[in-house]
């Protein structure tokens, strides 16, 4: 998959305008919290900004207090997910990692064990 070149390529920009549904956990101001479609513990939440970035070196080089709020929302998701016992929040960066949607996203990851490293 390519990075789409205008937000209405972008599924995630289709998410924050309500044209693509999705389930909703928290909408602030900046940021919207939803469950992943394939979640990989019982709670996988992606926290995303409102504005289209690529990824999240993109966003923390124009907004760096939007880059705040994508882990100020991860907190309040994670208590409202009463993730008491942890949590891991994660930003895939290119196609090597895993990145498969371009628009900047944190994983909210919490519910089981988090084994380290990573896979
Ligand atoms: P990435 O692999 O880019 O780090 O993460 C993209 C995430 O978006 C994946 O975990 C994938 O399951 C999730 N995803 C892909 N399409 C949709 C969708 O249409 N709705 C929701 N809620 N999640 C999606
Ligand atoms: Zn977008």
């Amino acid at each position: 998959m390519t990075a789409p070149e205008r937000p209405d390529d972008c599924l995630f920009c289709r998410i924050v305008a309500g044209d693509v549904p999705a389930e909703i956990v928290l909408a602030g101001e900046t940021t919207v919290a939803f469950r992943d479609l394939n979640p990989q513990a019982p709670t996988h939440v992606l926290v995303i900004p409102r504005s289209h970035y690529e990824n999240a070196a993109d966003l923390a080089s124009h907004d760096s207090s939007g880059l705040a709020d994508m882990f100020t929302t991860a907190a309040q998701v994670a208590e409202r997910e009463g993730l008491t016992g942890g949590y891991r929040t994660v930003f895939n960066t290119g196609a090597g990692a895993g990145q498969t949607v371009f628009h900047a996203h944190l994983h909210v990851l919490g519910g089981r064990p988090l084994g380290w490293p990573p896979g």
